[in-house]
């Protein structure tokens, strides 16, 4: 299928990590949907395969690789199989993470490591891996699915907050740092969206204090002040904003998608 004139990233290459589920599956299909080939990454399995089927379906290009990127030679390997199969990558988005919530007291260093090996350094070798080849073609798109967490502190998710802002630092210091070859670094935050993380979050709720799951669900509703989780298509309408050429200008920014918990 060509094309269409209207699709706004028609011609573009894209990989997106964490694609299986959830925001990373909700971004692909949006960026195949505005004309982008799209390179689908998570540790693997069949919704990683039948994602990279469906934007097939759509008529864009698209590759399933199996990728922990908390391993730099499997990163590595992503970075080598979108190039084959796609022929350059123009947009990144840094998606693949997890949450965990423990107190800080008795907090398990094995859980600190784990937190900020996914959450930050997992995008510091995915991004390594994938800006030789933008710095080289002179332009790029770097998108990173950061958090609320990485603005603000809240009890009981010390790791998750600390690799969170951890991801912002170094988005800012990518767009400081490249943005003399056409490359924009950006990072999405958004509040609590509506996909499996979340879900295991209301799960863990629900088990650590006995409530029910529809009162852990409206807990976590209560803090958007719009009083609702936000959807996964939400998120991507951001990153296919972040993407366009026409968004040149914005580099080093992250944006809130949270309904307006936090304002800053
Ligand atoms: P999900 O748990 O629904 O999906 C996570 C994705 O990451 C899956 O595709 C998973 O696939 C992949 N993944 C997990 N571990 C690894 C790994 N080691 N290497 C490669 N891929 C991995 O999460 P969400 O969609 O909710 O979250 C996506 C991102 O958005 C995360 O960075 C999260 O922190 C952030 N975020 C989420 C919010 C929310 O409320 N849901 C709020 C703010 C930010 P697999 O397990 O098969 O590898």
């Amino acid at each position: 299928m060509q094309s269409q004139p209207h699709q706004r990233l028609a011609g573009k290459r894209a990989v997106v990590t964490g694609a299986s589920r959830g925001i990373g599956r909700a971004i692909a299909l949006a960026l195949a949907g505005e004309g982008a080939d799209v390179a689908v990454s998570a540790r693997g399995g069949a919704e990683l395969e039948a994602l990279a089927s469906e934007i097939g379906s759509l008529g864009r290009r698209s590759a399933a690789v199996a990728c922990d990127v908390t391993d730099p030679a499997q990163v590595e390997m992503l970075a080598r199989r979108a190039q084959d199969a796609l022929g350059g990558v123009d947009i990144l988005v840094n998606n693949a993470g997890a949450a965990s919530s423990h107190k800080f007291l008795g907090h398990p260093d094995e859980l600190w490591h784990q937190m900020l090996a996914l959450n930050l350094t997992g995008v510091y070798y995915v991004t390594k891996a994938f800006v030789p080849a933008m710095i080289a073609q002179r332009s790029g798109r770097i998108i990173t699915i950061a958090s609320i967490a990485s603005k603000v502190g809240a009890r009981y998710i010390a790791a998750y907050t600390a690799s969170k802002h951890g991801t912002l630092g170094l988005t800012r210091a990518l767009a400081a740092e490249l943005v003399g070859y056409g490359i924009t670094a950006n990072a999405i935050c958004p509040g609590y969206v509506d996909t499996p993380m979340t879900a295991g979050s209301i799960a863990n709720m629900v088990a650590r204090t006995g409530m029910s799951e529809a009162e852990a669900r409206e807990t976590l509703e209560k803090t958007n002040p719009q009083r609702r989780l936000i959807e996964p298509d939400e998120v991507a309408s951001l990153a296919v904003f972040l993407a366009l050429d026409s968004s040149r200008g914005i580099n080093g920014q992250a944006i809130n998608v949270d309904g307006g918990e936090v304002m800053f």
